[in-house]
């Protein structure tokens, strides 16, 4: 282990001279509990491709590293590379990229994202792997350290349904593996997190996934209203056609939202069509 509690993370710190930058949501993990609980939910194979995205001071890296076939680690912060090249030097198996994540191709073979993640870009983060094309270069499983509060908008189940989950539930099928206290952090972060596991489904549950997010996002544009309100003027319908659209898809025009399943937004996508 590179480190194994808060006081030795801080000597790293003082003796690489490196410190941390919230711009960068640098939340560096010390409990290697927590690592392992990271580990165990992304059931690594010796045969396994890894991307890890932000591995900070490669505390999750190195135990990556040591189990799977292949991991690329991709991380932003300047300072950090010549530290990341000299700790891994003889670690083989590993490549550094610096870049945004953002910017980064993904793998065209199976791979799995396993990451402790910037808070600040968990959305685009989540839509650069999920919303790739082409569709067979996402990856068979993510495991992420995200804000628990995010994490518990991707699980929500019908009545809760927000963007968040929907968007994500067409892709995957989304659990909470343990929620996680600040205090495991340094320096701590404000909120609470959570260890979130995402398995890829082989093919999205609906049938035109950009027309799928851009109906979804339309209907919760407008907070409380009914879908009748909230969807005019998507794919430029007004209210009449709208009503019919709903009408031909077998929608109450009066529904919320949140009380809609994956599949009445696919219905109302196909009578879209
Ligand atoms: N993996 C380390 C750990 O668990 O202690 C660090 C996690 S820290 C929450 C997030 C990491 O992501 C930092 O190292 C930060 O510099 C890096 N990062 C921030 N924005 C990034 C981006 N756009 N692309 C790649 N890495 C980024």
């Amino acid at each position: 282990m590179i480190y194994n509690n808060k006081q030795q993370l801080l000597e790293l710190l003082k003796r690489e001279n490196l410190y941390t930058e919230k711009r960068l949501g640098q939340n560096f993990l010390f409990n290697t509990q927590i690592i392992d609980q990271i580990l165990q939910a992304a059931d690594i194979l010796p045969t396994d491709q890894i991307v890890e995205v932000g591995p900070g001071l490669g505390l999750l890296t190195q135990e990556l590293a040591q189990r799977a076939k292949k991991v690329t680690t991709i991380e932003l912060d300047t300072k950090l590379i010549p530290y990341l090249e000299k700790t891994f030097q003889t670690q083989k198996n590993l490549e550094i990229l610096h870049q945004d994540v953002l910017d980064s191709t993904p793998p065209s073979t199976s791979y799995k994202v396993i990451a402790n993640i910037p808070y600040y870009i968990t959305s685009p983060i989540l839509s650069h792997f999920l919303q790739v094309t082409p569709p067979s270069i996402r990856p068979t499983t993510i495991v992420l350290l995200v804000q628990l509060e995010v994490a518990q908008k991707i699980c929500a189940r019908t009545g809760d349904h927000g963007v968040f989950s929907l968007q994500t539930q067409i892709y995957a099928h989304p659990e909470i593996i343990a929620k996680v206290s600040p205090t495991n952090f340094f320096p701590a972060p404000k909120v609470d997190s959570a260890i979130l596991k995402l398995t890829i489904h082989p093919e999205p549950l609906v049938s035109d996934p950009s027309l799928f997010i851009s109906l979804i996002r339309k209907a919760f544009s407008m907070k409380r209203k009914t879908l009748l309100n909230s969807l005019q003027g998507w794919q430029n319908l007004d209210r009449p056609a709208i009503t019919a659209l709903l009408e031909k898809a077998g929608i109450d025009s009066n529904a919320r939202p949140q009380n809609l399943q994956i599949s009445d937004f696919e219905k109302i996508c196909l009578a879209a069509r």
